[in-house]
């Protein structure tokens, strides 16, 4: 039992020496000076945070034989006695091995006698709420006419079981989780001391690990001191202790992220290899994405909840620009739903795999604010704002880092970046077909459809002047329109969203004639949109000229009409569906109108 050599090496045997619960051993100090002393105590909180080790300090401090001290001076032999636990007036009892009404008869019958040697007779009965009714009903009567000299202290990790008659006699104290950077210390402390050179992002796995209680920090690195001197790296030594190393964690939400659904597989197998138990890792995930959320979330607006190391904040902070907090909270939902999947699985591994694939397809997000935006520049037709802009090149940048070099192999499905305004508005993540489908044709080689010949032929005469571009046929752009649709919507969001649900003929006299959503009326009628859209059919229609007229115009949507009631009692969500805007809104985003926001008063807001 080594673990008991460490345990009680590292036992605290002073308050002061008490890790993270300041709030009780101050109060408990002040209450000895000031001679306040209860005649119960109960101690609450989780398993390991020190409920015990103060139970006895407190008995020492009260019985030491160099006097009632809030310092007591672990020499006297009270002190010893009771720190290696056989002094004859403190005893200490199991509630869970004595929690009938025969062992508490027996403590009644000893809570007459004055205590052998000392000032007060202790009781220290840990885990108390084990005890059964009969039993509390007896300790009652003690409670209620408690001879001078005795002194109850109750343990427990359930306050809740306990009846309210005996909690409302006793004085409570809540001893709390130790922030996993108090273990940290601690841990570094022990590992110095006993001159074992652990990194620190070993001891921090461990920390975290053990979740906030002392005992089981102190018990993993009990073991952990075993592989002293051995040459493991640090993944070796978590993988012998059973802990998810954090850099394997970090590594998995970047590639979910990063959209990186080859890696996220690799990482499940090699998981599964190293005999990790997946379903504690999927926890330490969901802690992970928690504590981005929290980065992402809170730490802006000045608070702290993040008990990190600094290494590992800036971890983080590098994988939290690369997402949104709306997003980040719909991985956590994911999560935690994968995690309970996984615990109810008979195949872990696949329901591992099924997840992070599902997380690392999750369609992109977008902030209702962005969105918002978005809408105002293509309304106005103005060019977009420097930040609308950024945002729109950012997520052209991600799409291009996003399609693979190579084609893709059908093991690695690679997802399709969202083409269509639909795919903004958070549809349900699919689990990807194991072919993907065909990506936006890269720049350099531009690759449009397979002009038939007689296309080809009708402008054959001018193609074959040497120097001239050739030229791209009206009929081909229409024939052709859905497709080129798609493939601008894959490169341009703006000129995809104006084309969306559009409609392309040739009328009579040769002209491109467009019809686009009344929307867009405005935004359509400059030079700009016209010129660029000639840049795009060129682009697609390997290099040809459009050299035809092109001419926009508004395809009329089904307006809803008004319904009868007066525009005296038209609410503003009704106003606000009948508009037309906001129906084709409706219509392109696949969305629901859930909040009206009028926009004048941001734009005074915003100055
Ligand atoms: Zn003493």
């Amino acid at each position: 039992m080594s673990y008991l050599v460490l345990a009680r090496k590292w036992r605290p045997q002073t308050f002061d020496q008490v890790i993270g619960q300041p709030h009780v051993t101050r109060t408990l100090q002040n209450a000895i000076k000031t001679g306040r002393i209860a005649h119960a105590y109960l101690f609450t909180g989780a398993r390991g945070v020190g409920k015990t080790s103060v139970a006895r300090i407190l008995a020492k401090a009260l019985n030491c034989e160099r006097g009632t001290s809030p310092v007591p001076c672990n020499e006297c032999s009270n002190c010893r006695e009771i720190s290696q636990g056989n002094a004859v007036d403190v005893l200490e009892i199991d509630g869970a091995s004595n929690r009938g009404i025969d062992s508490i008869r027996d403590l009644r019958d000893t809570v007459r006698y004055r205590p052998a040697k000392s000032p007060y007779k202790i009781y220290i009965i840990d885990e108390v709420h084990m005890l059964t009714t009969e039993a509390f009903n007896a300790l009652l009567k003690t409670l209620e006419e408690p001879p001078a000299h005795v002194l109850f202290i109750f343990a427990t990790t359930e306050p809740h079981k306990i009846p309210g008659t005996i909690l409302s006699r006793c004085q409570r104290y809540d001893f709390r989780r130790i922030p996993t950077r108090e273990i940290l210390a601690h841990l570094s402390r022990i590992a110095a001391e006993e001159g074992a050179g652990f990194s620190e992002s070993v001891l921090f796995a461990v920390a975290r690990e053990a979740d906030g209680s002392m005992r089981d920090a102190q018990s993993l690195m009990e073991q952990l001191l075993a592989f002293r001197g051995e040459e493991l790296d640090d993944r070796e030594v978590l993988d012998l202790l059973g802990v998810v190393d954090r850099e394997t964690v970090r590594e998995a939400a970047r590639a979910v992220l990063d959209r990186d659904v080859r890696k996220c597989l690799d990482l499940v197998d090699r998981l599964h290899g190293r005999g990790i138990d997946l379903r504690r890792f999927c926890q330490r995930l969901c802690e992970y994405f928690r504590d981005l959320m929290v980065l992402s979330f809170g730490e802006a607006r000045g608070g702290s909840w993040l008990d990190l190391p600094r290494e590992e904040r800036r971890g983080l902070e590098a994988l939290v620009f690369r997402t949104s907090g709306e997003e980040l909270f719909s991985y956590f939902q994911m999560l935690v739903a994968g995690e309970e999947e996984i615990r109810r699985s008979s195949l872990p591994r696949v329901a591992l795999e099924m997840l992070l694939l599902r997380l690392a397809t999750l369609p992109r997000l977008q902030s209702l604010d962005s969105v918002l935006e978005r809408l105002e520049t293509l309304v106005s037709g103005a060019a977009p704002t420097e930040t609308a802009e950024r945002r729109i090149r950012f997520r052209a940048e991600d799409r291009r880092d996003m399609a693979p070099r190579h084609a893709p192999e059908p093991v690695s499905p690679s997802h399709e970046p969202s083409k269509h305004p639909a795919d903004l508005a958070g549809r349900k993540p699919e689990i990807p077909a194991a072919v993907p489908p065909p990506l936006p044709p890269e720049e350099d080689e531009p690759e449009g459809p397979q002009v038939e010949e007689n296309d080809r032929g009708e402008d054959g005469a001018l193609s074959s002047a040497a120097g001239m571009a050739e030229l791209l046929g009206v009929s081909a752009v229409v024939d052709d329109w859905e497709g080129f649709c798609r493939w601008v919507a894959g490169r341009d969001q703006i000129m995809g969203a104006k084309l969306g649900q559009s409609a392309a003929v040739e009328d009579p006299a040769g002209v491109l004639a467009i019809h686009v959503l009344e929307v867009y009326e405005a935004s359509v009628q400059n030079g700009d949109t016209e010129r660029t859209l000639r840049e795009h059919l060129s682009h697609y229609f390997r290099g040809k000229k459009a050299a035809f007229p092109i001419r926009f115009s508004v395809k009329k949507a089904a307006i809803r009409k008004p319904s009868e009631a007066g525009p005296r009692n038209a609410s503003p969500t009704r106003l606000a569906l009948n508009h037309p805007a906001v129906q084709q809104a409706i219509e392109v985003l696949g969305g629901e109108l859930v909040e009206i926001r009028p926009l004048t008063s941001k734009k005074k807001k915003n100055g």
